[in-house]
């Protein structure tokens, strides 16, 4: 399986500020749209693309397009903070949707909602920003895999080892684009050094006492 770290000093730089615990949600969604611009980018160079010509002014020019068979599924909640820049970069995409909390008996994520479009031969970009123990991507990308997809692209804003290594186990034909792979994940389940819950900081639901100072089981992420 492939895996993509864009190094580029953009993301690197726009990461760096998603970073900080100082960086109130309002930038942090700026922060978070502009840094996916940059990782789609990077994930759409391997879209497949057609031969056509288009009539410049002067005279007919041969050009390349992306073909209109892509869908992006953001996993709920924290990958809606990635698709408004998808949908900026590539507005002809569809939109699917899946839903994931933790299942408090297995541990395992379960699907609370699921709303895909037909997948059959398209092209799937799978966004959601912290790849932790990988729960969430494996569980994600088996259900879309079910729907005869082209191929699914996993893109994140941080991974860990620990799921990037399950994603290679269980879902080796996905590549993964993200800004960084970070040390490993803490007992409960977050990123270190990451950058806390992407979700409630994205949507500024932090609770007062927050992560850093230790998170109760139900904050763990899935
Ligand atoms: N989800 C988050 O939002 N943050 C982490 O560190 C891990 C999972």
């Amino acid at each position: 399986m492939a895996v993509t770290v864009v190094e580029h000093p953009l993301a690197q730089h726009l990461l760096t500020s998603l970073r900080d615990r100082d960086t109130p949600p309002p930038v942090f969604r700026n922060l978070a749209k502009r840094l996916t611009l940059v990782l789609v980018v990077e994930a759409a160079r391997s879209l497949p693309t057609e031969d056509v010509s288009v009539r410049t002014p002067l005279e007919v020019a041969p050009g390349r397009r992306i073909a209109r068979d892509l869908v992006a599924v953001p996993i709920l909640r924290a990958g809606l903070g990635m698709l408004e820049a998808v949908a900026e970069l590539l507005p002809e995409m569809s939109v699917g949707y899946v839903g994931l909390e933790r299942d408090d008996a297995t541990l395992e994520p379960a699907s609370y909602y699921e709303k895909l479009p037909p997948l059959e031969g398209r092209q799937v970009l799978l966004l959601d920003p912290m790849l932790a123990t990988g729960g969430s991507a494996v569980r994600a990308c088996s259900s879309i895999s079910r729907r005869n997809p082209a191929r699914i692209l996993f893109v994140c804003v941080v991974a860990a080892p620990e799921g990037v290594a399950r994603m290679e186990r269980e879902h080796p034909d996905v590549p993964i684009f993200t800004a960084a792979i970070d040390r490993e994940l803490n007992a409960s389940g977050y990123i270190l050094p990451g950058l806390g819950d992407f979700g409630d900081r994205l949507f500024g639901t932090e609770p007062h006492a927050g992560i850093r100072a230790g998170a109760s089981s139900e904050d763990e992420p899935v």
